[in-house]
């Protein structure tokens, strides 16, 4: 990864999740959310900057230091926030590592040709249940 922190953005399930995971791996992270009660999904040795406020607000990313981030990722439960915040780190501040949940999979595509990496979770679990389905056949192909 370039210099500089990780800005995640929405401090939900998955937001929390990583952020947990990336300071215990050592790295800089600041976390964005609008409701400061998500914070509290956080676990308790999390030291990273939490920042309140809407995503969608330059001067809630500039709260987070956008202009120093090396890496955006973008987990709120809105898609167009997702894309909104990931085209502003892309395009203004030439972060490159740029990620964007989206929970429309017919969205995907399109930004994919924006240069912009997505993360959709209902591709990922198709993906993921069509391995097992398969693994079961070869199994019972096995055993006849
Ligand atoms: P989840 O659905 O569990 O992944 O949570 C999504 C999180 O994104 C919630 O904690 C929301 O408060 C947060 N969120 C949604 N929209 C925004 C926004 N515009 N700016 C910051 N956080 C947001």
């Amino acid at each position: 990864m370039n210099n500089g922190h990780i800005i995640v953005v929405g401090c939900g399930r998955l937001g929390a999740n990583l952020a947990n995971t990336m300071y215990d791996d050592g790295k800089s992270v600041v976390i964005i959310d609008k409701d400061k009660n998500s914070f509290r999904k956080l676990s308790a040795s999390f030291g990273g900057l939490t920042v309140v406020g809407d995503a969608m607000e330059f001067s809630v990313l500039n709260d987070a230091e956008i202009n120093k981030a090396g890496a955006v990722i973008s987990v709120t439960n809105n898609d167009n926030t997702n894309i909104m915040v990931a085209q502003i780190a892309k395009e203004m501040y030439q972060i490159n590592e740029v990620v964007a949940r989206l929970y429309d999979p017919e969205r995907e595509c399109v930004y994919k040709e924006f240069g912009i990496s997505t993360i959709c979770p209902a591709v990922l679990s198709r993906k993921e249940i069509d391995k097992l389905l398969e693994i079961w056949d070869e199994k019972e192909d096995d055993e006849e």
